[in-house]
């Protein structure tokens, strides 16, 4: 059994007991429709110190402190390895920490069971019952937890509407899409109104289109609801797009928590910056007159901006014809130009350097592979970092 599928055994194991050991909860309409969307309070979450080592010495997470407000749409970032899913795997319960502690609206959970806990998890293999219908699968919860038959088919249908599939209702999971399913198991972990929501890369198995029309739709629904959601994924684009606030993480640490402009405009560290997407990165030394030597060349215009690297993100480049001279401008040649749509990126080489610009395709002169240009940097948008 793979990570993923042994966490969504786990969790389907919680999941039934949760149902059966929770009595009715009469009043969990009222409160979904009091909320109205607003935040939850008893859905803060809040890491001190939290650590998993793994016998044989792998440690996943080391020192994880994190306060996530009620109603966020958070999301835990960073490459195969780096210990997201170990972190979910604590807060739904299945994974015990080895330090730390962990609360939940002010309470301590780290010895409440998983099936005590007011969670639930989506899963990337959506992890439906392939032996029920789309209206069975959705009212699984409700069923186990002993609501009568008219009112679960009434909040089945309300909750089929909201997300979107009441003409899928009837059919049998088999027959229907990746992004289908994937609504459907959404829709089954939201009719039991967790408090939290955990999402382990829940569109990473959906083509390109449906997948971004997810990612509109979960982070509309999670404002909607004002449940706080934990997103995880590796990708970055997905990340920037849904999140009120995204943590960086590698070999079990958190790197940067921030909103997403934070996080791709003033990266903390060069980690942050390389993984965040199309980056130039290079070493710069200070010269005697103030100005900083960089493979490009001397940029000017810096102050005393402080740093062993110089990030220019390609999109603050432009390309002028190579007579144009000025200040932080360098001669350099098109190696390489990709369309891609709405703007085109390209290979450059100054000097002996490589760098990436892209230009939009609205206006701007466009140029070819072999053609000479002047790289235009603008200095107001460099970021200085350290390792
Ligand atoms: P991915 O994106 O590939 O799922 P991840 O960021 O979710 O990766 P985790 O699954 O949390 O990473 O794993 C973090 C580290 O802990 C990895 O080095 C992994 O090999 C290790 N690990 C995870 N589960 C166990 C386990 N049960 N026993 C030993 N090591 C484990």
């Amino acid at each position: 059994m793979t990570n993923s599928e042994t966490m969504q055994a786990e969790a389907a194991e919680a999941e039934a007991k949760r149902q059966t050991d929770k009595p009715p909860d009469p009043y969990a309409e009222v409160r979904r429709n009091a909320t109205g969307g607003k935040p939850r309070e008893a859905s803060a979450i809040s890491l001190r110190g939290v650590q998993k080592h793994f016998p044989g010495g792998v440690v996943a997470l080391e020192h994880i402190d994190l306060e996530i407000e009620a109603g966020e749409f958070f999301t835990l970032l960073g490459p195969s390895g780096c210990g997201k899913t170990t972190l979910l795997r604590i807060l739904a319960g299945l994974e015990d920490a080895t330090g730390g502690a962990v609360a939940v609206g002010g309470q301590d959970i780290l010895r409440t069971p998983a099936h005590r806990r007011s969670v639930n998890t989506v899963f990337q293999s959506y992890a439906l019952f392939p032996h029920l219908n789309v209206r069975d699968n959705i009212g699984f919860g409700l069923r186990m937890r002993g609501v009568d038959r008219d009112e679960c088919q009434r909040r089945v249908d309300e909750t089929a509407k909201f997300i979107k599939i009441s003409d899928l209702i009837d059919r049998d999971v088999a027959q229907l899409s990746g992004g289908q399913k994937q609504r459907v198991a959404l829709a089954r972990a939201l009719i039991n109104e967790p408090d939290l929501l955990l999402l382990d890369e829940p569109l990473s198995a959906l083509d390109a289109g449906l997948r971004s029309q997810l990612q509109v739709e979960l982070s509309q629904t999670q404002q909607r609801l004002g449940m706080t959601f934990v997103f995880v994924t590796h990708d970055q684009q997905e990340a920037m797009v849904m999140s009120d606030r995204i943590a960086v993480m590698n070999d079990g640490r958190i790197q940067q928590v921030g909103p997403p402009e934070d996080i791709y405009e003033r990266p903390a560290n060069l980690f942050v910056a390389r993984f965040m997407g199309h980056t130039n990165l290079f070493p710069v030394e200070r010269t005697g007159d103030g100005s900083l030597d960089t493979p490009l060349g001397s940029l000017t215009g810096c102050g005393d901006c402080i740093g062993s690297h110089v990030l220019i993100r390609p999109e603050t480049i432009e390309l002028l014809p190579p007579e144009e001279a000025g200040d932080n401008r360098f001669r350099a040649r098109i190696l390489d130009r990709l369309y891609r749509g709405a703007f085109a990126e390209y290979q450059l080489e100054c000097g002996d350097t490589r760098i990436a610009a892209i230009v939009s395709n609205r206006g701007q002169r466009q140029y070819d592979p072999g053609e000479h240009v002047a790289l235009t940097v603008d200095s107001s948008g460099l970021v200085f970092l350290d390792e």
